[in-house]
């Protein structure tokens, strides 16, 4: 843990707010710990619910990163990672998240009841549904 890298992340999450979106900061730091690349939250002001940092920075390692470069980097985040953002990190090759404020903690500083999952249905038509995916993955 870099206390230099999170606070930056922390002062990201401010700026974020000051911009009249919700406040929440990340960078990305290689292994020799330059700092890569850095995004706030702009879900109001791009008016996109995807604009989350981390999901930013795992998109961004994953254009711009060969592997094993994204392996070695760490991003610093002023919260927990949310799933949406976890499921992109996943794919991103990022080799590890360090954060502040974990998600328990943002919930006891909320108030309402905050997101709840969509309900879903399913599996159907798996005869049909598995063809364009049969042979593609090796
Ligand atoms: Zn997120």
């Amino acid at each position: 843990m870099n206390e230099v890298h999170l606070r930056r992340a922390i002062e990201l999450a401010a700026e974020a707010r000051e911009g009249g979106n919700p406040p929440f900061g990340s960078l990305l730091v290689g292994p020799d710990g330059a700092v890569l690349a850095e995004e706030r939250n702009s879900s109001l002001s791009d008016n996109d619910i995807t604009a989350h940092p981390e999901l930013k920075l795992a998109r961004w390692a994953a254009q711009n990163l060969d592997a094993d470069t994204a392996a070695g980097t760490t991003m610093y985040t002023s919260c927990e990672p949310c799933g949406m953002c976890g499921g992109a990190l996943a794919r991103s090759g990022i080799g590890r998240v360090v954060f502040a404020l974990a998600s328990r903690q943002l919930n006891g500083l909320k108030s309402g009841p905050g997101f709840t999952d969509v309900p879903t249905d399913g599996p159907y038509l798996y005869e049909e549904a598995k063809v364009p995916v049969e042979g593609y993955y090796p």
